[in-house]
């Protein structure tokens, strides 16, 4: 006996089968069992989701011996053959392959004659997006007038490619991704009726590589079980699909906890030993801490997605909030360290021991050797109470730049009262101004009042500034009292803020802004400029460029 690939063998023959996309099938079996049928339909959704698998189960419910019904026989000649994709008067055609204008002719040249065999014939065109603009007009044709036993069953990946001319012609259905617990649900009955041994958390690890599709999941699966010689283990599905696993991860949280860096260290060798690629572990783990922050808010917004859900609620309550938005902070931060870094492994590493040392301590434990080896670049953040201003931002700055880049960290007050030297104001540079700016991330007219602010003097608890003449019209007391909390909040004192208007000898954190945004257009307009395509198409059209036509779409903060 031929071994036949778990995708095809456990392909659903019947709605009943199938797993999810109750939402279309309910539709779909009570037209089938009030005869209410339209000619064509449109399935859309992503890959392996069970757009053609519904089709293939819709053309048997139309042409069952046993009559038009939402549960089809299986048994008749008609469900036999349509399931060995034999049936005449089921037409395939996977429009990736077919797009000439001939093809779709010579498909629809039959569409006028009543079906074979059947009820009616089944048009099943797969990947219809795929098709020529011709060959959309002769099916269009065909749409307009349909001959009463023709059902044209449509599906594609990408339905914004589709005229709108064919679109409001079908019914169309959107099927969604599978959600991890319908796959591993579905993975455990076959393995079951399969009769292989399984580990529950590989088919969490099959699930979140398949991403949504049950097609992939099975296909994942059917290796598996060869990589893992008929026993589907977690160690070894991790190691195949090249994922972290989650009890490493989980291992990493509980060794920051116990401030276990031997521990931490052994961590980062079995990463090292795995060969994971160091980018995705750091995701897995900002993706950990992110539901442990949920956890710790909103217990029941905790999702499943990876069967843990248990877990991550019980890792949450061992933790503070400090602890995690640090840890989390460390771990974004640490992204750009790994790519700059000629060794990953000793950037990584890195990264883990800044979270242990820099983690804020319990009120009874020493608090030296955090705060004395604290450079202040590495100071962390003070939760600000600046919030959004009600009135809307004169400069129509992207909104996504209102938005705080990091996430806030509350410092924890033992560690302020403990050392004061460490709050010792530096020097501020127009540099270090800058990087203080962008760092406080204000929002509002406040936020840029102040990045239009240079210092000018300071000493331990006052600090000159001057705000560019161009910028000051929207300035008045409220604003200062804002940005003096705010600063006073950052060096952890009572500042005496003052701001004089007048005209800036250096560059403003908002000039250099600016002046980044320009580079960034010019660099554009450039790479615009030297596209071949863009050359080609200028020389064959006689075209010119509208330069202050380019520009550049979700401008980031840097
Ligand atoms: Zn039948």
């Amino acid at each position: 006996m031929t071994y036949q690939v778990l995708a095809r063998k456990w392909r659903p023959k019947t709605f009943s089968d199938m797993a999810g996309q109750e939402h279309v099938l309910q539709t779909l079996i009570h037209a089938l069992d009030h005869n209410r049928l339209h000619h064509a339909y449109l399935f859309t959704g992503t890959r392996g989701v069970g757009k053609t698998t519904i089709a293939r189960i819709f053309a048997k419910c139309l042409n069952c011996e046993e009559g038009v019904t939402s549960t089809p026989c299986g048994k008749c000649s008609a469900c036999l053959e349509i399931a060995e994709g034999r049936f005449i008067d089921l037409i395939e055609v996977d429009a990736a392959s077919k797009t000439k204008v001939e093809d779709t002719r010579e498909l629809l040249e039959n569409v006028q004659y009543a079906p074979s065999r059947g009820r009616y014939k089944v048009y099943l065109i797969d990947e219809v997006h795929m098709l020529s603009t011709h060959s959309f007009n002769a099916l269009l044709k065909t749409l307009e007038e349909p001959p009463p036993h023709i059902v044209f069953l449509l599906a594609t990946t990408d339905p914004h490619k589709l005229p709108i001319t064919i679109l409001s012609r079908c019914l169309q259905f959107s099927l969604k991704n599978l959600s991890p617990q319908k796959i591993v649900d579905y993975l455990r009955s076959v393995l079951i009726a399969e009769q292989i041994s399984f580990e529950e958390g590989a088919l969490w690890h099959l699930a979140k590589g398949a991403q949504g599709s049950m097609r992939d999941a099975l296909t994942l699966l059917d290796q598996s079980i060869s990589f893992c010689a008929g026993n589907v283990r977690e160690a070894e599905v991790s190691e195949l699909l090249g994922t972290p696993d989650q009890a490493l991860l989980v291992r990493i949280i509980q060794a920051l906890k116990e401030e276990n860096a031997a521990d931490l260290l052994d961590c980062a060798s079995a990463v090292a030993e795995r060969a994971f690629d160091y980018f995705l572990f750091l995701e897995n783990l900002l993706s950990l801490l992110h539901r442990l922050a949920i956890a710790q808010l909103v217990p029941s917004g905790v999702d499943n997605s990876q069967g843990d859900r248990e877990q991550i609620l019980a890792l949450a309550r061992e933790l503070t909030a400090e602890d995690i938005q640090l840890f989390y902070q460390i771990a974004l931060n640490g992204r750009q360290d790994l790519a700059n870094a000629h060794d990953p492994r000793m950037a990584f590493e890195m990264l883990l021991l800044r979270m242990l040392v820099f983690a804020p301590q319990a009120p009874e434990e020493t608090t030296q050797s955090v705060a004395s080896d604290s450079p202040d670049s590495e100071k962390k953040k003070t939760e600000l109470e600046i919030t959004q201003e009600p009135e809307s931002d004169p400069e129509p700055e992207p909104a996504s730049e209102q938005v705080a880049v990091s996430t806030p960290v509350v410092e924890p007050v033992q560690i302020v009262e403990s050392t004061p030297a460490m709050m010792k104001v530096a020097v501020l540079t127009p540099q270090s101004w800058i990087a203080l700016v962008e760092e406080l991330s204000v929002a509002g007219i406040t936020g840029n009042l102040l990045a239009n602010c240079v210092p000018d003097a300071q000493d331990e608890s006052s600090l000159s500034l001057v705000l560019d003449e161009s910028q000051s019209a929207l300035f008045n007391d409220e604003h200062l009292r804002r940005i003096t909390q705010c600063l006073s909040s950052h060096f952890g004192r009572e500042m005496n803020v003052t701001i004089a208007i007048g005209r800036l000898q250096v560059e403003s954190p908002a000039q250099r802004r600016q002046r980044m945004k320009e580079e960034r257009v010019q660099e554009a307009i450039q790479n615009f400029e030297k596209d071949e395509n863009v050359q080609a198409i200028v020389q064959h059209f006689s075209a010119h460029i509208q330069q202050g036509s380019i520009s550049i779409a979700n401008e980031v903060k840097s």
